[in-house]
């Protein structure tokens, strides 16, 4: 049968997202809610049929531990909440889905994967894009090499409209590199199939200063990969950007918009990228179901996770000091 999903915080991504996905999805179903707004609750169960007993707060969260109906908690919460979150699922005996990024330090992404070992459950990231065709295309040109070795690669991922919970440090981590730039950080991960071993990284002067108070408005970043390949990366929260491209010896690839969820493009210098659009958080909860199923890994661990926290962190530390930053 399908497992049963619970998401933990039911705003935008939730609402006009995942639970849309988990009404095509083969392997996992829309089966609980947790949630701290009594009018969400209501609206959400009669608009997904979910039984009472299936719906919590953030106070009963724990006694989801009892409901055999739930299999799999899926974070949705500020980045901050995600620790303390997975962490209390797993106690509760749940495989976790935890949202972009991880946590805000590698500290907690630690204490999350320990967790979930300890209770011998599975843990994944959102990290829907490894589930989505050009995507995927742009890891086999990394891998398979048709155009030779790589390299370079810029990646830019910007939005202009953001408000709420995201400009704020303590509930975000940071500013757009944590919510954006991190797209950026995976997209050259997974192009290349390297890891970053240095970084530098220089901060965008504010056009809105009273906006941007506690985190960045924009920023600039280079990783320096093995065999001398450079990513030169971009973020912002006040300039819409969308793009992954890859130089290779004998050609390149390029994907724009690469990170959406509808409508990815991309072109390679033979010609145009023909690949099917999916429905990326419906394949991603599948394959996390079916991986359960299965007992096999997940393409999208928390080490995964990890890791981008650590390149982030490393990021912020070189923006911070001028000065570039080994990743050890
Ligand atoms: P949102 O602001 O729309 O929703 C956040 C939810 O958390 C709301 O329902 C809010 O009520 C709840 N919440 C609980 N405690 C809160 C608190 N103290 N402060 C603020 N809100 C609180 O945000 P969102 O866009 O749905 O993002 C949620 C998470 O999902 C983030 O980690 C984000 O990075 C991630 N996300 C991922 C993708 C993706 O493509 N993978 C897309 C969007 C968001």
């Amino acid at each position: 049968g399908k497992l049963g999903i619970a998401l933990v915080g039911l705003g935008n991504y939730s609402e006009n997202e995942l639970a849309p996905a988990l009404q095509e999805t083969q392997h996992c179903y829309l089966a609980g809610l947790v949630t701290g707004s009594p009018d969400k609750a209501d609206k959400w169960k009669k608009k997904y049929n979910i039984p009472d007993k299936n719906i919590y707060d953030y106070k009963t969260f724990d006694t989801i531990k009892d409901n055999p109906d739930i299999d799999i908690v899926y974070v949705v919460l500020p980045n901050a909440m995600h620790a303390e979150y997975v962490i209390r699922a797993a106690k509760a005996g749940k495989h976790v889905i935890c949202e972009k990024p991880m946590a805000i330090t590698v500290e907690e992404c630690d204490q999350m994967i320990a967790a979930c070992a300890a209770a011998g459950k599975m843990l994944s990231i959102g990290y829907r894009l490894h589930f989505e065709p050009h995507n995927l295309g742009m890891m086999r040109i990394g891998k398979e090499k048709p155009f030779g070795s790589i390299v370079k690669m810029t990646a830019e991922n910007g939005m202009g409209d953001t408000k709420g919970w995201r400009l704020d440090k303590v509930l975000a981590g940071g500013g757009p590199l944590m919510d954006l730039g991190i797209y950026c950080v995976q997209g050259c991960r997974y192009t290349t199939g390297m890891e970053p071993v240095a970084v530098t990284a220089k901060e965008a002067a504010k056009t809105n200063p009273e906006k941007f108070t506690t985190v960045e408005e924009g920023l600039s970043w280079v990783m320096e990969f093995p065999d001398n390949i450079k990513a030169a990366c971009t973020t912002s929260y006040s300039k819409e950007m969308n793009k992954l491209r890859a130089e290779a010896q004998n050609g390149w690839a390029e994907l724009s918009p690469a990170y959406e969820y509808r409508g990815i493009k991309g072109e390679t210098s033979k010609g145009k990228m023909d690949f099917p659009q999916v429905n990326q958080q419906a394949k991603q909860m599948d394959d996390f179901a079916d991986a359960i199923k299965n007992k096999r890994p997940t393409p999208v661990p928390g080490e995964m996770g990890r890791q981008d926290v650590k390149i982030l962190q490393a990021i912020y530390k070189a923006m911070e000091s001028g000065q570039r930053v080994e990743i050890i």
